[in-house]
């Protein structure tokens, strides 16, 4: 069965939040929650009569969680997240937003249920530590948040951010098909395909752009 994938933007740096709907059930995954985005997601999740059943974190930036509260407590939903980034979750300290304890913990090769679809979860480190990308066999779908844009990845030029992670991670990025959509946590989705020449290139030089 099909899937529906909802972009929304919000907040300061248009951060993507995506509510993903399966069709034959209405039922729904959140990916990340930006600030000012517990509105919107609730204007499209009652637009579709969708249930979310969790709400999964790509990575613990403030731009990715801030609502991660006000979307648990509408929802009543587990929030799921890698564990190397949980303690900015846990501990927004100078960001003022309420502090949430993960339900689940992901790491490489756990899988998220969505009625009868399967994501399977890629530990993909280097912008920060605990990003994870899920991707979606059977639509070719990788929610990435801030792993990979058009033309570039996550910056790495802040606290926790790794070039040599990004390396590893943009060759991790190669082993999928051309055809994948990559879901951005910024702006607007790619494909692997379309990404795959530079990529190439940053992986043979073991040198980022
Ligand atoms: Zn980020
Ligand atoms: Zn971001």
């Amino acid at each position: 069965m099909q899937l529906e994938v909802i972009q929304i933007p919000a907040g300061p740096l248009e951060t993507n939040a995506f509510v993903v709907i399966d069709a034959a059930t209405s039922q729904a995954l959140i990916f990340d929650a930006p600030p000012e985005s517990v509105a919107l997601i609730e204007g499209e999740v009652m637009a579709r009569k969708a249930s979310p059943v969790a709400l999964i974190i790509t990575h613990g930036h403030w731009d990715h969680i801030q609502d991660t509260s006000a979307v648990r407590d509408r929802y009543e939903i587990p929030v799921m997240m890698h564990d190397l980034d949980r303690e900015r979750l846990e501990s927004p300290g100078e960001r003022d937003f309420p502090a949430v304890t993960p339900d689940r913990i992901l790491t490489e090769g756990d899988t998220v249920e969505l009625a009868e679809h399967r994501f399977e979860v890629f530990h993909t480190p280097g912008h920060s530590p605990g990003q994870i990308s899920l991707y979606h066999a059977e639509s070719q779908s990788l929610f990435g948040g801030d792993t990979l844009f058009p033309n570039g990845y996550g910056r790495v030029d802040i606290p926790g951010a790794s070039e040599s992670e990004t390396l590893a991670t943009m060759a991790k990025l190669l082993e999928f098909p051309d055809e994948v959509t990559v879901y951005t946590g910024h702006g607007a989705s790619t494909t692997i395909g379309q990404e795959r020449g530079w990529i190439e290139r940053v992986v043979s030089s073991g040198k980022l752009l």
